[in-house]
């Protein structure tokens, strides 16, 4: 199992890269959001996946996409 990885803009980047693409609950989002460190962050919000990948329909989760080249994170609610 891994995440899913989408090729798409990123505006940091100003061109098209790969992206992680990750389900968070949102109640830990801003938590994440404060911790600048895109590993520490992608160690976190792997286990949101796997949690997601249970409950993936439920409201609470949001789409995190994160650009593999710089790290921008845009989330979708
Ligand atoms: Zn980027």
């Amino acid at each position: 199992m891994s995440p899913t990885v989408e090729i798409c803009h990123c505006a940091s980047c100003g061109t098209e890269t790969r992206h992680v693409v990750v389900l968070v609950r949102k109640t830990s989002a801003f938590k994440n959001e404060q911790n600048g460190k895109f590993k520490e962050f992608i160690s976190g919000v792997v286990k949101g996946w796997f949690l997601g990948a249970f409950v993936a329909s439920m409201d609470e989760f949001s789409r995190h996409r994160i650009c593999e080249t710089c790290g921008e994170k845009v989330i979708e609610n």
